[in-house]
C-alpha cells in the first residue's frame, strides 16, 4: 500500500523519542521498544502511546490497561534495543534475569533504571484502532525523574546507536532498525523480523 504522494524520507524528519514500554499480566512480565509517547494534556496528566499490534506487549496492555514507559537516554547501548525490540515476549521471558536495573513500580510493572532518565506509569482510558497500531490514551498515575541525561531521540539512535551495515553486506537493509535481508530481490510482502516494518521501509545496499 505504498502511496506515491508519501515520501518515506519526509516522515523520517519527524522527531521521536525512544522508550521501553513494559506491561504485566497474570505474573508474566514483558517489554518492547516504542518511539511514540507524547504528553497531550496537563490536567489530568495524559499521554498517548502508539503500539504495533504484532507485539505481545500490545495485547497485554489492551487487556490490563496498565503500562510503564522508561525513557531511554543517549547512553543506551544497542543491546537494549536488541533485548527488548528484536525478540518477542511470546517466545522469550525478557525479565528472566535482572536486566538494566529493572525494578517494579507501584503498579506491579517493571521499569528500567539504567540508561533511563525518567519513567512513568499509565492507566489506559481509551484505545483507538489505527490499522497497524493501537493508540492508547492514558492517564499518568506516576512519573519520576531518574537522571538529568539527554533523552535518545530516534534521530540520535539512527546516527549513533544503530550499527551501520557491514560494507561487505549485500541485499536490503531496514531503514528503521538496521536488519539486513540477504538476497537480490526483497519479497514485496516481506516484514522486518526485528521491528515488523514492511518492505517499503527497506533500501537496497549498494
Ligand atoms: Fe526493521
Amino acid at each position: 500500500m505504498s502511496n506515491p504522494n508519501i515520501e518515506k524520507n519526509a516522515l523520517f524528519k519527524l522527531s521521536y523519542g525512544m522508550y521501553v514500554l513494559t506491561a504485566e499480566d497474570e505474573g508474566k512480565d514483558n517489554g518492547c521498544i516504542i518511539n511514540t509517547c507524547i504528553q497531550v494534556a496537563e490536567d489530568p496528566t495524559t499521554v498517548v502511546i502508539a503500539v504495533n499490534k504484532g507485539g505481545f506487549t500490545h495485547d497485554m496492555i489492551a487487556k490490563t490497561k496498565k503500562f510503564n514507559v522508561s525513557v531511554l537516554d543517549e547512553s543506551t547501548p544497542m543491546e537494549v534495543f536488541e533485548h527488548f525490540g528484536f525478540q518477542s515476549g511470546k517466545n522469550v521471558n525478557k525479565f528472566e534475569s535482572p536486566v538494566y536495573g529493572a525494578k517494579k513500580s507501584e503498579n506491579g510493572i517493571y521499569y528500567l533504571s539504567e540508561h533511563i532518565n525518567a519513567y512513568l506509569s499509565g492507566y489506559v482510558t481509551e484505545m483507538i484502532d489505527l490499522g497497524t497500531h493501537t493508540l492508547f490514551i492514558a492517564t499518568v498515575v506516576k512519573a519520576q525523574k531518574l537522571a538529568d541525561t539527554a533523552g535518545a531521540t530516534y534521530d540520535f539512535y539512527s546516527k549513533n546507536i544503530k550499527p551501520a551495515p557491514s560494507p561487505k553486506a549485500k541485499g536490503w537493509v531496514c531503514k528503521i532498525c538496521g536488519y539486513v535481508y540477504e538476497g537480490e530481490e526483497l519479497p514485496a510482502d516481506f516484514i522486518c523480523p526485528w521491528c515488523k516494518h514492511p518492505a517499503s521501509d527497506f533500501e537496497k545496499l549498494v
